[in-house]
């Protein structure tokens, strides 16, 4: 899944790069993956996509899940759950794709599934909207509705012995936040992935509210993270506090080692003075 901060940082790039370019073909599941999932039968994309314009990108925030990227190619939309890539003409192309569109230009768009990736394709009516589809927009961290209101609502009638990380980062209770970015949010606000909902006093809900919002703005203003790739298959510019590349460094804050361990279905990055349980 692309995080939230990184659909922000691809749909701003897709509409800098890729508007006005019409798609001359498109070709899905070149090189098959168990874990790749379309809308009806791959054969057909050429058929839907084929001569279509590119007429703008969202972060794929309102009618699909978070953690997608939206692009509206006139009355068809494509939604994107796997990193995308964009080639210049003459570039040479990834060995393996599972969704390919060639553009008159001679510049290229590819998706390349890790692990797992939706790429799929709707007709969509005139707001970009995918016919008959009816989920209910969430808002996220980047707008002004969600508020400290709107972040205690989350909360209510969840079982009090939830975890923090299974709070934010399950169920899409947040759209588009995930695994990835959750480690730096709790970092910034002190707290450990597995204190229960039951153990957090109002300072705490209060830091976390603040750390959501602040953390995740960073990591889009910054570009993405630095563990991520962007649509020119550059890292972002936000430094990760905590992640894989920097678990043999010390914490930035107190100088102490950091830890990780298997947690909810992935790892969680911590550190434990800061962070104490
Ligand atoms: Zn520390």
């Amino acid at each position: 899944m692309i995080e939230l901060p990184e659909t922000y940082v691809l749909a701003d790039q897709i509409n800098r790069t890729l508007i006005g370019k019409t798609i001359r073909s498109a070709v899905a599941n070149a090189h098959p993956h168990a874990f790749a999932w379309y809308t009806g039968n791959p054969a057909g994309y050429n058929a839907k996509l084929a001569g279509k314009k590119i007429t703008g990108s969202n972060p794929g925030t309102g009618y699909t899940c978070g953690g997608n990227t939206e692009i509206v190619c006139g009355d068809m939309l494509i939604v994107l759950s796997t990193p995308v890539k964009y080639h210049a003409p003459g570039e040479k192309l990834p060995k393996s794709h599972q969704l390919l569109l060639a553009f008159d230009d001679g510049s290229h768009m590819t998706c390349t599934v890790q692990m797992w990736g939706a790429m799929f394709c709707f007709p969509a009516d005139e707001n970009g909207i995918p016919e008959g589809y009816s989920v209910k927009k969430s808002p996220t961290p980047y707008e002004d509705a969600f508020d400290k209101a709107y972040f205690g609502g989350l909360r209510r009638g969840l079982k009090p012995n939830l975890s923090v990380k299974a709070f934010l980062a399950t169920e899409q209770r947040i759209p588009g936040f995930g695994n990835g970015v959750l480690h730096d949010v709790l970092w910034n606000a002190r707290i450990h992935p597995k204190r229960r909902l039951e153990a957090l006093t109002d300072n705490d809900m209060e830091a976390l509210f603040d750390s959501v919002k602040s953390t995740l703005a960073e990591m889009r203003d910054g570009g993405g993270r630095d563990t991520e790739k962007d649509l020119f298959n550059r890292k972002g510019g936000y430094r990760t506090v905590l992640s894989s590349k920097t678990l043999p460094y010390p914490c930035r804050a107190c100088g102490g080692g950091l830890k990780r361990e298997a947690y909810l279905g992935g790892n969680i990055y911590f550190c434990p003075s800061c962070q104490p349980l």
